[in-house]
């Protein structure tokens, strides 16, 4: 499939509709966006984009919040055949020139404040730089990048897309690398277009009639792929927010007719807090006549304990999913049926999932962890100029995830963390998930989360880095923790050091930054033992 193609068809229907509206945190909406208007605009861009000589097959640059142009500019750049490189802000200079010169970039499009945060990454772009200039920024941009109003005067919309070969590449996104480098991973028209049939439409059932709530940064696999990709593939509506904010959330649930959430474990922790800290004020989620039918969770363990206090709050059972870059979504909890809290639910149509033993490759049985292998139509073929590195990852045609999982006997499968984030304490494996499971039910935990840092004796020894909630105390909480681990928790699996922490270190998907961690818990002083 096509994606252009796909999404063209799509947003030629009903071209009068609104498909996305822009959510300042005050509750105004600052714009919106017909179907009809964003094609126009995209043909407009794309006579602008092959004026300046961008071809199928080459990679464009996009960073660009979630301004007017967002939507517009990947409609534009997969519209003549070219593939989106998205532009993480939070990445350095350093690393962002690192992924335009990787990428060979033909050309970018950023807001301004991409451009005066770091003007040398202007030269990485073997092309053109075109400034979309903000609101609140100036009209000005620094030379040689050049304002996008200037570039597109010069044109009419009327281009139409270019058709080109389904494995032609989309999307070229770099993995967030809370380990390592970061790699480049680039997904297909066809991986994407067969992720977004098996998930949005066939598991999760979204229409037209759907309105999504993105709370979601634009340039990871999650917001997206799946948010952004998603609407113009299923044709929703959807209500942008520039970042997630607990509050803001919840009364833009309530207030704007939304039916579906997708986010990220973070998030739905906070709300809880949230919740339950206003009781009702303001009127939260549901009530009769809400549209409200799914929450979503992913990129990020989501613990039984949040899942449960989100029931109990909110009367909604989340629907947690597992994906990679690499793979797009794998499995989801489905619809239907089961929603089992602390597993990743079931294999998505088409998508094969199993468990292998990491050393022999072979196939283990249901009950038995092993690493998560997956294959079918939504896997990546390799990353980006590194055969060596593609060819680790893949044995036949599984593409080997570097996750820990067990299936059920019902084709459940849970998630029992990263094989890079294993504790090895003494010659014997834990995994930060299990243990954090049991401090978390605590009273007076607000989060919690586990690594291992090196101890002379075990090789390993697990630490234990904990948030308090705001009216606890450290050392009592300190004794009651360690008297339910000496309760619920194998000996070896205990924690030998505690640390209390005012926030657990995360990167902007919710994921525990664990190389933080490890830092802290070996800086710390010598524990009494
Ligand atoms: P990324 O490629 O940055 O999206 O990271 C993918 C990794 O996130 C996976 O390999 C998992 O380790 C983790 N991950 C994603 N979704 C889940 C989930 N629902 N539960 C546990 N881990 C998850």
């Amino acid at each position: 499939m096509n994606l252009a193609r796909h999404f063209w068809n799509r947003l030629s229907q009903d071209a009068d509709r609104v498909l996305f509206e822009h959510l300042a945190p005050s509750g105004e909406i600052t714009w919106r966006q017909s179907r009809g208007a964003l094609l126009t605009e995209a043909s407009l861009w794309m006579a602008a984009l092959r004026a300046a000589g961008i071809r199928p097959g080459d990679r464009v640059a996009l960073s660009l919040g979630k301004a007017t142009g967002l939507v517009t500019a990947h409609l534009a750049v997969l519209g003549v055949g070219a593939g989106v490189v998205p532009l993480n802000p939070a990445l350095s200079a350093v690393e962002t020139e690192a992924v335009l010169r990787q990428a060979e970039v033909k050309l970018a499009i950023t807001t301004s404040s991409t451009v005066s945060r770091a003007p040398e990454i202007v030269a990485a772009v073997n092309g053109p730089w075109w400034v979309a200039a903000q609101a609140e920024e100036p009209d000005e941009v620094p030379p040689p990048t050049i304002a996008l109003a200037e570039v597109l005067a010069g044109y009419r919309p009327g281009d139409e897309p270019s058709i080109g070969p389904d494995d032609a590449l989309a999307l070229l996104l770099f993995t967030s690398g809370t380990t390592g480098q970061p790699k480049g991973v680039g997904l297909t028209h066809h991986n994407i277009g067969a992720n977004l049939q098996a998930l949005l439409v066939e598991t999760w059932q979204m229409s037209a009639e759907d309105r999504l709530l993105h709370a979601l940064p634009p340039h990871h696999l999650h917001g997206l792929g799946l948010g952004l990709y998603g609407t113009l593939y299923v044709g929703n509506a959807a209500v942008l927010l520039d970042r997630f904010d607990p509050l803001v959330v919840l009364t833009a649930l309530a207030q704007h007719r939304i039916s579906v959430f997708m986010g990220v474990p973070t998030m739905y922790h906070r709300m809880t807090e949230r919740m339950a800290a206003g009781a009702k004020d303001p009127p939260l989620i549901g009530g009769g006549l809400s549209p409200l039918r799914v929450f979503i969770s992913g990129s990020a363990p989501l613990s039984p304990e949040t899942f449960r206090r989100f029931e109990e709050q909110s009367g909604f059972r989340i629907v947690e999913r597992y994906g990679l870059t690499e793979t797009a979504i794998n499995t989801s909890n489905p619809l239907d049926a089961e929603r089992r809290p602390g597993t990743v639910g079931l294999a998505l149509p088409g998508v094969e999932v199993g468990i292998f033993d990491p050393h022999t490759q072979q196939p283990l049985s249901p009950g038995e962890t092993g690493e998560i292998w997956v294959r079918g139509p939504h896997v990546f073929s390799g990353y980006w100029n590194n055969p060596e590195v593609t060819a680790a990852a893949f044995c036949d045609d599984w593409f080997r995830t570097g996750d820990l999982g067990v299936l059920s006997t019902d084709a459940y499968l849970s998630i029992n963390g990263r094989m890079k984030e294993l504790i090895i304490v003494g010659g014997t494996n834990v995994t930060p998930g299990e243990v954090e499971a049991v401090l978390e039910t605590q009273a007076g935990v607000r989060e919690c989360a586990v690594a291992g840092v090196p101890d002379a004796d075990l090789g390993e020894k697990v630490a234990a880095f904990i948030v308090p909630q705001a009216d606890q105390a450290a050392a009592s909480l300190e004794a009651d923790l360690r008297k339910r681990a000496e309760q619920d928790l194998a000996p070896y699996k205990r924690p030998r050091l505690y640390r209390f922490l005012a926030e657990i270190p995360r990167n902007s998907m919710g994921k525990v930054e664990r190389g933080k961690l490890k830092d802290l818990g070996a800086a710390a002083p010598k524990p009494e033992e």
